[in-house]
């Protein structure tokens, strides 16, 4: 059924997914409002608690992760209050933008693409401005940045009213993510990118906290109100109509996360970072993000220097069945990204790394 065609995908989301992982989703249909379905939401809550390392609760989103963005600010920031949005990628600008277009008044710490957020930048904010939220991205996709968020959201903590919400898009199950030992309040994901899903699905852990603040927002709109969300996740049910398929694909992908265990999928993909930035020193490549803020699930090569053509790039590993990234959005060329991320091991990376050096001629 499947082409043998297929180019093993090597960028930053949609990620590869196991043939084992997609067959998951060939399951029977089941009705949304039917015993078995109640029961595979219970597994999950189960699992995805786990995985999130969170005593609350993990919405499970039949969007991508966008409409979770949506879903933070609506429910979080109430009218005549502020948010205090971290940007400084492609990522981190466009939830402030969800944010400012679903009507919300935010304030933003802009940094240079390439550059972490410090706590003291937020620190010296929060003495400025009370705020509802903060909203960090973890790992900001298209410049290869990790944000401490640990240490970011102990200067958040001491303010009561401020809720800490975390963009973990593409880090969690691939970079150490602590939900509640870090104080975070919500942290959100998307299917195809380090869980290694097919794309459809979104994830958000939450805590009491915020769903306290959303009883008290208005205007929360209708399809991600998390109030109607947890009335419904009380009965192991949605409010409409769930992405079944994906649930299915989702209870296997957990099965097999829990027993590589969250620290062993956290060294894989230390390993994985580590053999791609010898291989981009070593050929003389720059690393684009701020050194002590690198990505362990994806590489953002600096291409200033050596000036590779990242089209030709593309076409050649394309040939040898990879399809590479070419670099994002305003730093597209300038660099090019190396996803290593979801279910990738490090023998892939060795072959993927090789394919560049026949490439390079090196
Ligand atoms: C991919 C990505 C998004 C957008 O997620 P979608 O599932 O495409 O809506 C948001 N934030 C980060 C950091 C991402 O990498």
């Amino acid at each position: 059924m499947r082409s043998d065609k297929h180019k093993r995908l090597v960028i930053p989301g949609p990620v590869e997914v196991r043939p084992e992982i997609l067959d998951a989703q060939a399951q029977w249909m089941i009705g949304h409002r039917t015993t078995a379905f109640a029961d595979l939401f219970a597994r999950l809550q189960d699992k995805l608690k786990q995985a999130f390392l969170t005593q609350y609760r993990v919405f499970i989103s039949g969007s991508s992760g966008t409409g979770l963005w949506e879903g933070a600010s609506r429910n979080c920031i109430r009218d005549g209050h502020k948010a205090l949005h971290l940007v400084g990628g492609a990522f981190s600008e466009r939830w402030v933008d969800v944010s400012r277009l679903n009507g919300k008044e935010v304030d933003v710490i802009e940094v240079p693409w390439g550059q972490a957020h410090t706590p003291d930048m937020v620190a010296d904010a929060l003495k400025r401005e009370r705020y509802d939220a903060v909203c960090i991205t973890h790992n900001e996709t298209s410049t290869g940045v990790t944000n401490d968020v640990k240490a970011i959201a102990d200067v958040i903590r001491p303010y009561e009213d401020t809720l800490i919400l975390v963009d973990t898009v593409s880090g969690i199950m691939g970079a150490e993510f602590r939900t509640d030992a870090w104080g975070v309040d919500l942290a959100l994901t998307s299917s195809q990118k380090a869980f290694a899903l097919p794309p459809g699905l979104a994830l958000a852990s939450v805590s009491d906290r915020v769903l306290e603040r959303a009883k008290t927002v208005t205007n929360r709109g209708y399809y991600f109100d998390f109030v109607d969300w947890e009335a419904s996740a009380k009965k192991n049910n949605t409010t409409s109509t769930p992405p079944v398929a994906l649930m299915f694909a989702l209870e296997a992908q957990l099965d097999d996360i829990l027993a590589e265990t969250l620290q062993g999928r956290w060294a894989r993909h230390m390993q994985m970072r580590d053999m791609t930035h010898a291989w981009a020193i070593s050929r003389e490549f720059g690393l684009f993000a701020q050194e002590g803020y690198r990505s362990p699930t994806v590489t953002t090569v600096d291409n200033q220097a050596r000036g590779i053509d990242v089209d030709e790039m593309a076409k050649f590993m394309g040939g040898k069945g990879w399809s590479m990234d070419k670099g994002y959005g305003k730093i597209k060329g300038k660099t090019f990204r190396i996803a290593h991320m979801g279910d990738m091991q490090p023998s892939e990376v060795e072959g993927i790394l090789a394919g560049l050096d026949e490439f390079i001629g090196a």
